[in-house]
């Protein structure tokens, strides 16, 4: 029987060339430029967190910069040099990486190879993987040809961990930060693999796939994979939730809508059901904190806004909920999910604290503020009514008692500027309640010489700060 052979999805649909490449525009942009006006920077640094395309975007790079036809600034993908590196046998194209090779012997081959023209291409290429874990030994010894390079090479720097690569290496790159991919991009390239491979998905299924991915492609490509070997070629929201342990779109959907209705019953069983079905309650927190960021920006941008990070299904919801609740609401009720989600990272009741937050988060939807009842009569009145103040519904627990008058128990002792030992006589007078109403006069300028000349009581008016001349005259 004759086997197919299967190749992964992430690899087979690794992307070829700068126009596949998903979610990266920006750094795209500025590669595609340089290529064009031919001014390309001795080294360049890729940075950002893992399976988001760092590596491929290096050799698609490396192609576009020796491939011999390329169409435009797009590596051509068929010609010797670009199928070499798409294979890794280029001999001009070297690959290190760095969590495995981090010593000084592991970059010699590349300071000597340096030295060296390329062998078939316009130019000699290192890229390095997971730079940041070469040693330092390892740095300096790459330095030297970092700083001046022969004029044919060009580093590739990536690293998941920007901060931990020495400045003085960063200072020599053409810096890009790589950002995770927004979800509705990965779903979207989901479902063009999903239409080629004839695979039929759910586009819930999909999403969920790509919530589980955190902006992480390949990830969302091998749970794609993993799942299609677990299902067979029909993927349900079902399966993918179950993979990742997140709720359904449309119950997070709705916990956002209980939310915003004020219904702490609907809150507490949704809490409930999730914590009892094995949900992974840290990914909800955050999920549900995204709900209403989105919510934010389609009240403040509108549903056509790029910024908004969801699929139209997603949209179509947020307009819904969009519409009945006042805006100044939504961002507090983001500003508490924003609060919740750093405290839960130290909390061990996980479930308690979010439905705290969560029942917190359903008052601040529905309990009118001071801001719009001020509003509601200033409307009232420029209608020319009669208002008068409305009761401002401040709950018991809200109102506080005025302070207490400030009596002086006259068996304390006293803490008077000028009180303590130091000064007897001067403590005693600034303590008497009639020193303080009695209006302070110039002192004269041989009195004043005698008292700053008094040993005692500079150390009180050094000591004590707020001590005055005028408070110790008549001693
Ligand atoms: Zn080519």
């Amino acid at each position: 029987m004759a086997q197919s052979l299967h190749t992964a999805l992430p690899l087979k649909y690794r992307p070829m060339t700068f126009d596949d490449v998903v979610g990266q525009e920006h750094v795209v942009k500025t590669l595609r430029h340089a290529i064009e006006a031919k001014r390309i920077a001795n080294a360049y640094l890729f940075i950002g967190p893992r399976g988001i395309g760092k590596t491929t975007l290096s050799r698609i790079f490396a192609k576009a910069l020796n491939c011999t036809s390329p169409n435009g600034v797009e590596p051509c993908g068929m010609c010797t040099n670009c199928m070499e590196i798409s294979g890794g046998r280029s001999l001009d194209v070297t690959e290190l990486d760095a969590a495995s090779h981090n010593k000084v012997d592991d970059v010699k081959p590349i300071i000597d190879a340096a030295q060296f023209k390329p062998s078939s291409s316009p130019y000699k290429i290192f890229i390095i993987d997971e730079c940041h874990m070469l040693s330092n030994a390892a740095w300096n010894a790459l330095l030297k040809t970092l700083e001046e390079p022969p004029p044919h090479v060009r580093f590739v720097f990536a690293t998941t961990e920007g901060d931990k690569v020495l400045a003085t290496i960063v200072s020599r790159c053409q810096r890009f930060d790589l950002r995770r991919i927004q979800t509705n991009d990965i779903v979207s390239r989901l479902k063009y693999i999903c239409d080629r491979e004839r695979i039929s998905v759910e586009n819930d299924a999909l999403l969920a796939i790509a919530r589980g991915a955190e902006g992480g492609m390949r990830d969302a490509l091998s749970s794609l994979d993993q799942l299609i070997a677990f299902t067979g070629d029909k993927v349900t929201e079902e399966d993918a939730l179950g993979v990742f342990g997140l709720v359904s779109r449309s119950q997070l959907e709705n916990l956002a809508g209980a939310i915003l209705k004020g219904d702490v019953a609907g809150i507490l069983t949704a809490i409930e059901k999730f914590d009892s079905a094995g949900k992974n309650m840290r990914r909800l927190a955050g999920e549900l904190l995204k709900h209403f960021r989105n919510l934010v920006v389609l009240q403040a941008l509108g549903s056509e806004s790029k910024s908004l990070e969801a699929t139209p299904e997603q949209v179509a919801t947020l307009s819904e909920q969009a519409k009945g609740v006042d805006p100044g609401r939504v961002f507090r009720i983001c500003d508490q999910l924003a609060d919740m989600e750093d405290r839960l990272r130290h909390v061990l009741s996980v479930r308690t604290l979010i439905e705290m937050t969560l029942i917190r988060a359903s008052r601040i939807a529905t309990t009118a503020t001071v801001e719009e009842l001020m509003k509601a009569v200033r409307a009232l009145k420029s209608e020319g009514n009669q208002v008068e103040l409305p009761d401002l519904g401040v709950q018991r627990d809200q109102r506080i008692a005025p302070p207490p008058p400030a009596v002086r128990d006259p068996a304390l002792p006293s803490y008077a500027p000028t009180g303590g030992d130091l000064a007897p006589s001067a403590a005693r007078e600034a303590a008497e309640p009639a020193a303080k109403e009695r209006p302070s006069k110039p002192v004269s300028e041989e009195r004043r010489n005698q008292i700053l000349n008094d040993d005692k009581i500079n150390a009180v008016l050094t000591s004590v700060p707020g001590a005055m001349i005028t408070d110790i005259k008549g001693r």
